[in-house]
């Protein structure tokens, strides 16, 4: 279908305001809400109170393991010990965190790399260094104000993505670490932290990330932190022309942080 030097007129002004997205896959009601004030609420697993047909349920050890600890470090000490995910065999490190363990803003991207496995450092290869400047132009840094972990905490072989065992394998351990840390705001990079973070899987990452999203999880009980989702630096890298909505996304989160950094 032939388009018309008007309608082409028009998606130029559209793309040229920095707009992406001209479908959802699903039907949505705007009326009385725009994008950027639609917030969904996700409840991840089961209060910690168990329900009486949940008791006889076995829990996972990494559950058991998240269940406890006590504080940050116990955790760390308890993922370093977890053998439940065979990948931990090909790893060289185990990939926790960096930045301030205080800080009011948490970044959870995918899974180490290789040169987060070689450092034992998340986020420090080509992607890292590409979200470390996207996060300074609005101030964020690990050296400051910023705390940055992953979905799992070994490094897939080859770079592939985590398959949902792994994800699961890991997410008590996740959930522990935000329950103990009480960031404002969670920020999460890439589709698979969002199907570990929100159990959402297949879901486009378009309408996600135009999206506010309230977490919870079973440490939290009733209380639930924002969260938003911004695409992943590789694909970026991959697709320089997403850069656009990137900059959407990084203005929207500029304002959510303003109460939360000096
Ligand atoms: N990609 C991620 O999602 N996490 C890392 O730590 C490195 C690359």
């Amino acid at each position: 279908m032939a388009i018309s030097k008007k309608d082409r007129e028009l998606l130029s002004l559209y793309q040229s305001s920095g707009a992406d997205l001209f479908f959802e896959e699903t039907p949505q009601n705007h009326q009385g809400s725009s994008a950027s004030s639609r917030i969904t609420r996700h409840k991840q697993s089961a209060p910690q109170q168990p329900l009486k047909s949940e008791v006889f349920t076995e829990r996972s050890a990494s559950r058991i393991m998240a269940d406890n600890s006590n504080n940050f470090q116990e955790l760390c000490e308890a993922i370093r010990k977890f053998d439940g995910c065979e990948i931990k065999k090909a790893a060289i490190n185990t990939v926790i965190y960096d930045g301030q363990v205080d800080a009011k803003i948490m970044a959870v991207g995918e899974a180490p790399g290789a040169n987060e496995d070689e450092h034992g450092i998340p986020f420090c290869g080509q992607s890292g260094k590409l979200l470390d400047n996207i996060f300074k132009t609005i101030c964020l840094s690990r050296k400051e104000n910023l705390f940055i972990t992953n979905t799992i905490f070994w490094r897939p072989p080859g770079n592939r993505r985590p398959t949902p065992e792994e994800i699961d394998a890991c997410r008590p351990f996740l959930e522990k670490m935000i329950f103990l840390l009480q960031p404002k705001l969670i920020i999460i990079v890439g589709s698979t932290a969002i199907e570990s973070l929100l159990r959402i899987k297949s879901v486009s990452m378009n309408s996600l990330r135009t999206q506010n999203h309230l977490y919870s999880n079973c440490y939290l009980g009733s209380n639930t932190i924002e969260a938003t989702a911004i695409f992943h630096p590789a694909y970026l890298l991959r697709q320089p022309v997403q850069k656009k909505a990137m900059w959407f996304d990084i203005l929207k989160i500029s304002k959510m942080i303003e109460p939360f950094i000096s």
